[in-house]
Formats: C-alpha cells, structure tokens, sequence
C-alpha cells in the first residue's frame, strides 16, 4: 500500500521534478545516499531547466531533515496557543482519534462543522484533490473556496481568452518587445529570465511595471514605478490611446473578438492625464510605453499575480490581458501575452475523486477568521489542515490566531514541518515530502508534465497524503470497493483522456500538453471560450465586478494609515514553504524620504501598524521603493519578525473584484520608530532573507 521508497542503494542521482508553486516546473537531478537526499541540482529533461535550479530548492537537504521536519504523529497536552507542548503517539492512535473527532462533530453539529484547509504545499497533483476531496464530500463538510491566490487572474483569464495557452518562455527570444507587468521573474520564475536577457541582447526592448525597482526593471528601457492597485488605470488608458489613435486592430477585433466596442467605451475617460493622476507615472511616460508597444511587434506581455491582490484585481488583469487583442499583436511566435498555463491540461480529476462534487456550504479560505470566530451555522468544529500554513499565509492574522486558539476547536494539521499552524494545532500527523512519494505534477509556465517515483526514504514516519486520506475513508466506513486509491490508480484516473500522455509519461517520465511546447497564440492555439473568440467584456464578469467590469475603485488610503504595504515573493520561499530555513529578522523596506519624514534611520526598530494588528521589526531604507510604499515579503514566519505578527497581520480580508480572491496589497499603514532602539539591526541587512 504504502507507495514510498523503503530500499535503494548506497548511493546515486535519480531523475525527479519539482512540483513547488512556480512556474518553472524543472527537472530535477536528486543524489541520493543510504536512502537521504544529499543533493538537489537541475536536469536537461524539460529544457528550460537548462540544468540550473533555484536556491531554496537547493536547500531541500536542510528541509528535509532539519530540526522542524515533522516526524511522528502528535498530540497536544499543553494549552493552545502557540505552546509546542505535544506528545508523539502511534498512527493508529493518532487516526483512531482523528476518526472520534469526526465522527462526533459530524453527529453534533452536521457534516458542514468540519472544513478541509488546503492549498498547494508540494504543489503536486496527487496530493490534493484525489481521496482527499472523496472523504470531505462524503462527509458533508463545508467546501473551500480556494483563493488566496490566482483567484482574480484565473477569473480574468477565463472570462476573456478560456484561459488559453500562453507564450512560452523560450519564445521571448522572438519578441521585439516584452512587457513584465506585476511580475518580478529574478525572485520567481528565474528560468525566464535567461529568455528575456537573450532577447534584448538580439536587440528587444524591455518595459517593467512595478511599484518596485526590480532586478529587471534595471535593465529595462521603460520602467513605470505605479502606485499598487493603479494598474486598471494605466492599461485602461493604453487602451483608449490605441483606438483614439487608429492603432487598434480593428480587422483583428472583427474577426476574433467580441465586446470590444464596450471595451472602447469604458476606457474612454481614461485620458493620459487621469491615469497618471491615479497611478502617479507621469502621462509621457504612460505615452511612451504605449507608442512602444503599438509600433513592435512581435510584442508580449508577461503578466504576473502582483497586480491581481488588490480591489481592482481583477479588471486590473483583464484590461492587460485585453491589450494583445486591441493592438493585435497575436497570431507571431513571441506575439501576446502569458498568464498562467495551467488550462493547457485536462486531467480528469473527477475521475480520481470518484465522487460528485457536494452541494454544501462554500467557505472562503481569505476569511479564515471570521469563519473560525464568528459563523454558527453551525461553527467549525474539526478543522483539517493540510498542505497549507494559514497562520503565515491568510489575510487578518490576528483573527485566524484567535480562531485556532478556540478551546472548543479540533484541529488537525497533516504537514511535512512544524509550521506556525501545526503548532496550534491538537493533532499532528507527519506527510511525506515530494521526493518521497510517487508524485504528478504540472507546469504552469512551461508545458511540462512529470510523473515521478520516490527517491529517497519517507523521514520518520511520515505518509504520503492519498494513502492517509483513503485510510481515512475506510475507519470511517465511507470507502467503497474499487476505487483509485494507489497513487497508480489515482495517476491512471487523472490520465485516463489521454492515452498519448500516459505513453508519453511510461516512456521519456514527462509529457507536453497537447498544445504542445511552444504554442502561438491565434496561430495553433484558440481562446478556450465556446466560440473560440476573445471576449474582452465577458457578461459573468460584468456582473460579478462590484461596478462592472473595468470599474476603477479609489485607493483605501486614510490620513491615519498612509503608507501602502506590499508583500510580494521573495527568492529564499515559495509563499511560507522552507520559511523554516529563514532564521534571520527581516526588516520593513521603506523608502528612504518616507523614513526620514518619521525620524527612523536604517536599522532601527519600527512599529508598522493599522486597526487590523501591528508588527514589530526593524527598518530597512530602500531608494528602489517608490515612495509611499513599504515592503515586507510574504510567506515569513513568527520568528523572523520581533512581535511574530507579519504583513498578513495587517492585510484586511476584503475580496477582489473578481473571484473573491485576497487583497493583501490594500493593507494601508503607518510606521514609527519604537523608542530606544536605534540602530537594532545592521543597516545592510535586507528582506531577501
Ligand atoms: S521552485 Fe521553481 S525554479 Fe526552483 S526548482 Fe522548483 S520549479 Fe525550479
């Protein structure tokens, strides 16, 4: 049953794939001795790799077996809240309690009592959404709402092309001009960056939109520092320019597009003048990069997930991802835009799940805390975490704090680490590590497909998600026969469309979509909408948008809370996954006049705070901010600041226009210089932790 590497040789490099939550997908080369890995680098295998891979990545050894690796299942004896006070008990003890837990919330208090809280973790296909799912709907829990991120983009992408594959990485090499809006590749996604440097060597040029001077943005010919949340603004604007101007594409909108007579009216206030009002870039320079991008081709926008956490998210994307149709810069290899590829791929994931979707109550992961502290209909009872750390990564902290710190909650966090939620939780139980287990995954960058075996000996005691939840399902007498269990079955199940992949995968270890590597947008590759159009005023997403699709809603900033804090990704985690091996402090950025107007200086300790919940850390002067705008990375943990709060203390659980999704990039605040802590931390640190 238990589908884990339990014998190999003393010594060797085996072939996997990285699963993690970036776009790169690469193929892994894993030295491996006495069953441990000692040694993670990259393969040739998908050939954007090129052999090279990230640092976190790197450090999987450290990750693995380092001092928070979860390793036995456990069960508190000390108080909640934060206390590490746990015993180490057997699996069977540790299910059988699980399984009492159940059971009695559901009898008590209704199958809805209980929510499953996952997201990507590993990231791989296997480990979420397979027995997992089986079990909760068979139990009646409440459903979650998966948004914390991709929510807003992923409903823009939707809506307007049928998520339709993008440009891939190695075609940058192909364009004359590549845009890079709310995307910052050197810290996430670092295997394109070797394309676009490629590019502009054979003569590209580059614009960045970003409220940070990122390493890119350096190098770029054109770089537009907007306010966060301002984007709509711009590109609505860019919009009107090309047709004001007679740079639409109009034989291009006629024969592939609907809804762009709408589109045209939307963005006609939007002058020059008055995005640059909003945005604070000045007109000429929004001039600019529009006279840029209508006069090359091929051309392609690059859009990434920062300008998606904020109120206009989602018409944000949309009105981006509208530009390539308007100026028509389809139909060339290098021409369009690229998003997210993960619509590339038709798994049949009912398939695996084996049971139809339910129809109970839709919890929304982004609220959290409200949910643990104030619904009744009826209150959640047993939480179950798995491949997630919402603590580190939920929006309101301090209210999900309070939540897990209910007495009257059970929860239960199945994990591969001691996460600052595991040690809220009641009961532990250890997972299995990619490398570990037999795993799926899939890019959502490059077109790649992996299915890969263990490599290296499950730590501890740990097991591998699919084979705890089917066990699950048996103690609890919802299991039936026959039924894909096996990470086999459950790869069979998901592939069973298409026998070309399965050949594929059993013969080379990874597989193309059937778009293939390098697809060129309305060239071998339609929008996946009904009718294979574009459709740049979608009728669901006008309806859903607060005011309507491309509806522009005003900064959140009051005169108490000024400041606009953004906690974008950083080159050390992925969201709070290897947060374990930042053991530093990591300081507030801010810009150098925003600082000295309150009297802090580098490295002195600050509060940053608003009504939500405040952190204590030291400051960190940086001229690349624009001003107004201060920067703590997401994903850290409580010990990397002095209070143990993070930016999510201070991100309020608003919605986006579309999807639902999390505002983090609204938290708005104000910062001052504790009293008697000058010069607290080294000047030179910095929030790459
Ligand atoms: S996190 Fe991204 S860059 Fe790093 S190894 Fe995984 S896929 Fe590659």
């Amino acid at each position: 049953m238990t589908e884990i590497l339990r014998s190999s040789p003393a010594s060797e490099v085996l072939p996997s794939a990285c699963p993690l939550d970036c776009p790169d997908a690469c193929s892994l080369e894993v030295r491996v001795e006495d069953g441990r890995v000692v040694k993670v680098d990259g393969s040739r295998l998908n050939p954007i790799t090129e052999g090279f891979i990230c640092s976190k990545v790197r450090r999987l050894p450290e990750y693995l077996y380092g001092p928070v690796r979860l390793l036995y299942p456990a069960r508190r004896v000390g108080p909640k809240g934060g206390s590490s006070e746990f015993q180490r008990i057997s699996w069977d003890e540790a299910l059988g309690l699980a399984v009492d837990k159940i059971r009695e919330a559901r009898e008590r208090w209704g199958g809805e009592s209980i929510l499953p809280f996952y997201y990507g973790g590993s990231n791989g296909v296997l480990t979420q959404d397979t027995t997992d799912a089986r079990l909760f709907r068979r139990l009646g829990a409440s459903r979650m709402a998966r948004t914390v991120c991709a929510a807003a983009t992923g409903r823009a992408a939707t809506g307007l092309y049928g998520k339709m594959p993008g440009v891939a990485f190695q075609d940058f090499v192909h364009a004359r001009l590549i845009v890079l809006w709310g995307v910052n590749p050197s810290a996430s996604g670092i295997h394109q960056v070797p394309f676009i440097q490629e590019a502009q060597r054979a003569g590209a040029r580059l614009v960045v939109v970003d409220p940070r001077h990122t390493p890119l943005a350096k190098q770029a010919d054109l770089y537009l520092p907007l306010r966060p949340g301002t984007d709509l603004a711009v590109a609505l604007s860019a919009i009107r320019w090309l047709f004001e101007e007679g740079q639409a594409n109009l034989g291009f909108l006629a024969a592939h597009a609907t809804g762009w007579e709408e589109l045209r009216r939307r963005a006609q206030p939007w002058t020059f003048e008055r995005a640059a009002e909003v945005s604070g870039v000045a007109a000429k320079e929004i001039e600019r990069f529009v006279r840029l991008y209508a006069e090359t081709s091929p051309a392609v926008i690059r859009c990434g997930w920062g300008l998606e956490r904020n109120r206009n998210g989602g018409s944000a994307v949309a009105s981006v991802l509208a530009l390539p149709a308007v100026a028509g810069k389809f139909g060339v290899r290098g021409g369009g835009y690229v998003l997210s590829n993960s619509g590339a791929w038709s798994l049949d994931s009912a398939a695996a799940v084996a049971e139809p979707e339910a129809s109970t109550r839709v919890i929304n992961m982004n609220r959290l805390g409200e949910t643990l502290l104030e619904r009744d209909d009826p209150p959640v009872k047993v939480l179950f975490v798995y491949n997630c750390n919402p603590l580190a990564t939920m929006p309101n902290q301090e209210k999900v704090r309070r939540g897990l710190a209910r007495e009257d909650l059970f929860t239960i966090v199945f994990e591969q680490a001691w996460t600052d939620t595991a040690r809220m939780a009641d009961l532990v139980l250890p997972a299995t590590h990619f490398l570990e287990h037999t795993e799926m995954s899939r890019g959502y960058g490059s077109y790649v497909l992996y299915r890969t075996p263990p490599v290296a000996e499950a730590a501890g005691e740990a097991r591998p998600n699919p084979e705890v939840f089917a066990e699950l399902l048996r103690r609890l007498d919802l299991a039936r026969p026959g039924e894909p269990e096996t990470a086999d079955d459950l790869a069979a199940a998901l592939l069973r469309r298409s026998e070309r992949i399965q050949g594929e995968l059993e013969r080379d270890g990874f597989a193309t979509p059937d778009c293939g590597f390098a697809p060129i947008q309305f060239g071998d590759s339609f929008p996946l909408t009904p009718d294979r159009r574009a459709h740049l005023v979608p009728e669901a997403l006008d309806r859903e948008a607060p005011r309507g699709l491309y509806s522009f809603q005003k900064d959140p900033a009051t005169a108490r809370y000024p400041l606009a804090l953004i906690s974008p990704a950083t080159s050390r985690t992925i969201s709070s996954t290897l947060g374990q091996l930042v053991r530093k402090q990591i300081p507030l950025e801010m810009h150098p006049g925003d600082a000295g107007a309150r009297g802090i200086s580098a490295g002195d300790a600050v509060r940053v705070w608003n009504d939500l919940g405040e952190v204590r850390l030291a400051a960190r002067l940086n001229p690349d901010l624009r001003p107004g705008v201060v920067l703590l990375p997401k994903g850290l943990w409580s010990h990397n600041t002095f209070s143990g709060t993070t930016s999510n203390a201070l991100s309020p659980d608003t919605y986006t226009d579309l999807g639902q999704g999390a505002c983090f990039n609204d938290a708005r605040v104000e910062v001052e210089k504790l009293p008697g802590s000058a010069g607290i931390l080294p000047a030179s640190s910095n929030s790459e932790p």
